[in-house]
């Protein structure tokens, strides 16, 4: 076993804190990697303060992870030592099933192994995330990041890219559609400036109106205050898709109701307790859909990095070092975040024990 070391929530309200842990040595199929950066993920937040069912703690969150290659396994082809490569939600999966021949692991039929507060077959323990030196991971779930991108900036890729990148392909997101996105935080920014490279019409949903500024700079051809009723009603059914980012519950009826006839309002926060809505009226009107759509398969995220690299994007970032991530999270729930905290993992050095 590797000695390795990160930053664990001890309960749901106990602060995250030095933890030191061991991953496994690499077999010959895995890529070691050391960590120079991880984002912040609502997701994080949600899981170690208890927030959705199933939490193990002591948690290591973290799926945004991007890092140098530092060993590899006999039979890896994928990276090489030296390569900087990257590591999003999932790090196995069966492999096996259809959803997995589909390349959809994310919907692994056996459960898709996450990056962290998952049981880990290897130490018989939870898997444990990027907020730490060093992963061991599966190359198939590893995935190699265009040189043109800042490290940084696309850490952030890997769960807040991919998971505004896959609906907007199923959806098939083209010039002459016009893409709502409600919530301007980590996954709302990515989705305004993949929509626009795809050449939609882009339009933000926000409840702070201070945001309106960068929202035009990241992609936004227009921004709506979501409490401003007046002006929501002047957008009913005008929108061919709407990606609901949001992280608390709230009336979906708000949203439906702006869907042309046969958009699709496509979930991606996952609050803690139920949104109210949809009413059974703004559905059957217009054949209008909810549905709700998880991260990406492992292709479509390597599809969406090489699509990021060729557009030049990347998120826009505040590097932080890990001794500030409580004080982060606290910021991240007030929305003050632009727009996405990213943990320089070079920090953790400092509270490394030596030897
Ligand atoms: P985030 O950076 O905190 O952004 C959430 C945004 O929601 C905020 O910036 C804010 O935007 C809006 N918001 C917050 N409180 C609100 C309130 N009371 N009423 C209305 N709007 C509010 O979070 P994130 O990292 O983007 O994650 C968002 C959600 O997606 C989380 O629930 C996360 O767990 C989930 N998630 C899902 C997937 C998936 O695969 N489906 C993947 C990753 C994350 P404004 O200030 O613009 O209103
Ligand atoms: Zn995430
Ligand atoms: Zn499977």
């Amino acid at each position: 076993m590797i000695k390795s070391f990160g930053y664990a929530a001890p309960s749901a309200t106990g602060a995250l804190a030095p933890f030191a842990f061991e991953r496994r040595e690499p077999g010959p199929r895995d890529v070691q990697i050391e960590i120079l950066y991880c984002g912040v993920c609502h997701s994080d937040l949600h899981t170690v303060r208890g927030e959705w069912p199933g939490t193990v703690w002591p948690a290591i969150p973290g799926h945004e992870i991007l890092g140098r290659v530092t060993r590899v396994g006999n039979q890896v082809t994928k990276v090489k030592v030296g390569d900087t490569a990257a590591v999003g939600c999932m790090v196995d999966s069966c492999r096996s099933c259809s959803e997995c021949a589909d390349d959809l692991e994310q919907f692994c039929t056996s459960g898709a192994i996450f990056t962290y507060n998952s049981k880990d077959k290897h130490t018989g323990g939870i898997t444990y995330g990027g907020y730490s030196n060093r992963i061991v991971v599966d190359e198939h779930f590893v995935l190699t990041v265009p040189k043109n991108l800042d490290p940084a900036g696309a850490a952030p890729l890997l769960c807040a890219g991919i998971t505004t990148y896959s609906p907007l392909r199923h959806w098939e997101v083209q010039p002459g559609h016009r893409v709502g996105v409600v919530g301007l935080g980590g996954l709302g920014h990515m989705a305004l400036k993949l929509a626009r490279a795809m050449g939609a019409e882009v339009v933000l949903f926000t409840t702070s109106p201070g945001k309106a500024a960068d929202a035009k700079r990241l992609g936004a051809d227009d921004v709506i205050i979501s409490k401003d009723a007046a002006e929501m009603q002047r957008h009913t059914g005008s929108f061919h898709l709407i990606l609901d980012t949001v992280s608390v519950a709230h009336d979906l009826d708000a949203y439906t109701a702006l869907l042309r006839r046969n958009g699709s309002l496509v979930l991606l926060g996952v609050p803690p307790t139920p949104h109210s809505g949809p009413s059974a009226f703004n559905l059957i009107f217009g054949r209008r859909r909810v549905s709700g759509s998880l991260i990406g398969g492992m292709r479509e995220t390597q599809e969406m990095l090489d699509f990021c690299g060729a557009h030049g994007i990347v998120s826009d970032v505040e590097v932080i070092p890990i001794q500030s991530i409580n004080d982060a999270y606290e910021r991240m729930l007030r929305s003050d975040v632009k727009y996405r905290f990213v943990i320089d993992m070079a920090s953790l050095a400092k509270d490394e024990p030596r030897g």
